[in-house]
């Protein structure tokens, strides 16, 4: 059976989760799904353990997500998760599970999986899904968080690995009543002023490592300095990777005292969800991510000489 099939099947309760720290393709997966299924099915929910950042405030039913999960889903659908750990959520049970995602790391569940890695975005993946189970259903609710996703993941067609699949996405969705100048400007051209305060003390830690790799480092001093946060700061990792002649660019953000998040981006050169995956992390071979324990520079030294490896 199809995860079309099952959805459609299913008469019990539908809960709709991605991961926590939520970007535009986990925010635009949840509410594509959720604004599309709910004309359908009246006992379903969206969840999100945190959130949503300011930017992606705008999209349609974003006031509807809630922060904590049911106690029972006889479907829960995971979207964007490569693993159910990244909901944020230990506590979740549920008959069916099914994880549709885009992700080349990750957690097999089951027949339901519906799972792509050359896919542009989880959004992107729904789109397809949607089609299938009832075009007639997929309004501007629906369309525009769908672009939104598509349009984050890709870094605004910058990034990708099936160019085909992105544009016939977007040219779908651009016929379905959307604005895709105005969604673009409210994602790209809304920073607040302190966004870019926070963006010249990142600036002032970018270092170039052997031409290859570049970094930039976000203590969390830098965020109550400025009045911001790490969601604040999601894109900054385009900076070090736009250095030229640089193959990986990083983001290091200081979590937690001795704890940091790290962001990985690439060019083609190096395959950084492998990497990812050593340190526990995972993610796409341009874009991965992890976390790790230590002093600044104990973990920046770790992952940038793992990297560096690469290169020898
Ligand atoms: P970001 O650097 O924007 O946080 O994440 C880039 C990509 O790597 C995303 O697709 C994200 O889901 C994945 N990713 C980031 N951090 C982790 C992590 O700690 N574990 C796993 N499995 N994936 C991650
Ligand atoms: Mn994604």
């Amino acid at each position: 059976m199809s995860i079309v099939d099952r959805i459609k099947r299913e008469e019990g309760k539908i809960g709709i989760i991605s991961h926590f720290d939520p970007d535009g393709d986990a925010i635009g997966s949840v509410l594509g799904m959720y604004n599309f299924l709910k004309k359908y099915k009246p006992n379903v929910e969206a969840v999100l353990k945190d959130d949503i950042p300011y930017l992606f405030q705008f999209l349609p039913g974003v006031e509807e997500i809630k922060k904590t999960p049911s106690n029972y889903y006889d479907l829960l659908l995971l979207l964007d998760v490569s693993d159910i750990t990244r909901t944020g959520f230990d506590n979740l049970n549920f008959g069916t599970l099914a994880r549709i995602d885009h992700h080349k790391t990750g957690t097999n569940y089951g027949d339901f999986d519906y799972i792509n890695e050359t896919a542009p975005s989880t959004t992107a993946l729904i789109v397809d899904i949607l089609k299938e189970y009832d075009e007639e259903g997929i309004t501007k609710e629906v369309a525009e968080p769908l672009y939104a996703g598509l349009l984050t993941d890709t870094g605004g067609f910058k990034y990708g690995r099936d160019f085909k699949k992105s544009f016939e996405t977007a040219l779908y969705l651009s016929g379905k009543g959307i604005d895709c100048q105005e969604i673009a400007q409210k994602i790209f051209l809304r920073k607040r002023l302190e966004v870019f305060k926070l963006l010249s003390l990142a600036l002032n830690t970018l270092t170039v490592v052997e031409d290859k790799i570049a970094y930039i480092v976000l203590r969390k001093e830098f965020f109550e300095m400025t009045g911001t946060d790490s969601q604040d700061a999601q894109s900054f990792v385009t900076y070090p990777l736009s250095v030229d002649d640089v193959a990986v660019g990083i983001k290091f953000t200081e979590a937690d005292d001795n704890f940091w998040k790290v962001s990985l981006r690439g060019k083609n050169r190096v395959d950084l969800a492998a990497i990812a995956e050593e340190f526990g992390g995972g993610g796409h071979i341009n874009a991965a991510g992890l976390r790790m324990k230590g002093d600044e520079e104990t973990v920046i030294n770790t992952v940038v000489s793992r990297i560096l490896k690469e290169f020898e």
